[in-house]
């Protein structure tokens, strides 16, 4: 470090109300630990701001010292873009205060809270923004990327309730984007990833939702699974925008609803979530049980909270994760029959591949009313191959690219940028498909320099 850079530190040290951590710091190991274990990799110092006028300071000091910049929310990008190497690592974890407006139905909420942070604001007054399935998530970067989950058929992609954004800028400048107030960033936002400053505090629209909702699983044993996907794909055609249901291919857990000889086999479950009246929800629901002879279900009204943190324990942070990810419109056999071979040569218990069904009111906005641009996706599917050893890389990893290769012929031409790897620079464009060239102006305007650059990158036009 130089003179000039150490007399920075010391004086962004002095100006911060959070914390600097450096790497003799005892705190160091865990702050530089991401979701995904395969990502390793050692920051020359982390911010843990308290403050926007700490996130000010750090994105000064990056910006000033040509330092390599990441923005952590909640840690769970697959691709690592939470760290990066020798450089800065803003990390808002501290930043997680949540205010409901109920009578007005916005919240304003702070740019490194959880989902499980936002469901618990927000379910305080029964209303709701659509999340993601796994409740340790960032709702920063799950939002910037668009955001989708059990309640998006019935409300849209997470970005189409948000009204407005505090941002960070490169220049170090602290603006509010809404339609009205930067309005070309506010578009740039809602679905152009980390790429156009360090988003402070988010104000969303919220929606009536539960408190309980009708959800949970049926598992049909894996003999079951054409039979079942074809009755699936015909079951959402008519679904109405209130009811979610994912097909998700695994071994089964060893689940209590399940009979013991079932746990560890392969299986298809089919998770669902009613957001409406759960009466009404009973009925829509009913030929779910008749797709074959389930193993079990574990279905009924739960709080929307527990739902959402259904899935944690599968999910939990610390294992090996490489994903693979397509869009789908349509669901043809060919696809089924794909799945239902890599799923005879799961690499480990952990592994699975899911189709999760968004379509509904995600479909409704043009494709270039947002930054997201794939409106017209039914299904986001998901290899997520995960495992536990360093040994089982190279295998797992194999596994996860060869389904990815087998269902590329059906798959439609966008991805889900949020489910991109670190190694697929190819698809980044793809990611952000025909509005690519807005943002790449978009992001010559707000970060010439490309100071935000550890993401999928927007190059600035
Ligand atoms: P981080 O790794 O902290 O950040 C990811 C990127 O976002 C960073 O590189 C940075 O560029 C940017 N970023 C983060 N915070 C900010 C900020 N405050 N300001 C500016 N940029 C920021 N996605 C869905 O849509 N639906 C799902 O159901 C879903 N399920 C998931 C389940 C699991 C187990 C995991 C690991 C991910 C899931 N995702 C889902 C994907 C998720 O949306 C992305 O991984 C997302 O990037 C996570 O956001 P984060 O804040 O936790 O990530």
């Amino acid at each position: 470090m130089t003179t000039l850079q150490a007399d920075s530190l010391a004086s962004l040290k002095d100006s911060l109300s959070g914390n600097l951590i450096l790497p003799d710091d005892a705190l160091y190991e865990n702050a530089r630990k991401v979701w995904n274990a395969t990502v390793d990799k050692h920051p020359a110092l982390i911010v843990q701001c308290a403050t926007v006028q700490d996130v000010v300071g750090a994105v000064n000091f990056a910006r000033n010292n040509r330092l390599t910049l990441a923005v952590r929310g909640g840690g769970h990008n697959i691709a690592g873009s939470a760290v990066c190497e020798g450089g800065v690592v803003i990390d808002l974890s501290r930043m997680k205060a949540a205010s409901v407006d109920a009578p007005a139905r916005r919240i304003t909420i702070e740019g490194g809270a959880t989902l499980a942070d936002m469901d618990a604001a927000t379910q305080a007054h029964g209303l709701a923004v659509p999340l993601g399935i796994n409740s340790t998530t960032g709702v920063a970067g799950l939002t910037l990327g668009a955001g989708f989950g059990w309640l998006s058929r019935k409300y849209g992609m997470t970005i189409d309730s948000l009204e407005s954004a505090e941002v960070v800028t490169a220049a170090g400048e602290v603006v509010r984007a809404s339609a009205t107030e930067h309005p070309d960033l506010f578009w740039a936002l809602r679905g152009g990833s980390g790429n156009f400053g360090v988003v402070t505090r988010f104000e969303f629209r919220l929606h009536p939702v539960g408190p309980g909702v009708l959800s949970g699983l049926i598992v049909y044993p894996f003999s079951e699974a054409k039979a079942v996907l074809q009755q699936y794909r015909e079951f959402m055609k008519k679904a109405p925008d209130e009811l979610a249901v994912w097909a998700v291919l695994r071994q089964a857990p060893p689940l209590p609803f399940l009979p013991p000889e079932a746990h560890g086999k392969e299986m298809i479950a089919l998770a669902l979530c009613h957001a409406g009246d759960p009466a009404q929800g009973e009925g829509l629901i009913a030929p779910l049980r008749k797709f074959g002879t389930p193993w079990g279900e574990h279905v009924g009204v739960q709080p929307y909270t527990a739902w959402q943190q259904a899935f944690d324990p599968l999910l939990a942070p610390g294992a090996r994760n490489y994903w693979k990810s397509h869009n789908f419109s349509v669901l043809p056999d060919g696809l089924f029959d794909a799945v239902i071979a890599a799923i005879d040569t799961l690499p480990s218990p952990q592994c699975e591949i899911f189709f999760g069904a968004i379509g509904g009111a995600t479909t409704r906005p043009a494709p270039d009313a947002t930054a997201y641009a794939h409106r017209e996706t039914q299904y986001v599917m998901n290899v997520h191959g995960r495992w536990l050893e360093p040994a089982d890389d190279a295998r797992c990893m194999a596994w996860a690219r060869d389904f990815f290769k087998a269902s590329a012929p059906f798959a439609s031409p966008g991805v889900y940028v949020n489910f991109l790897t670190a190694d697929e620079g190819e698809r980044v464009k793809m990611a952000y498909g025909p509005n690519y060239d807005r943002l790449a102006r978009i992001k010559r305007q707000y970060d010439p320099a490309n100071l935000f650059s550890t993401n999928q990158n927007i190059v600035p036009a």
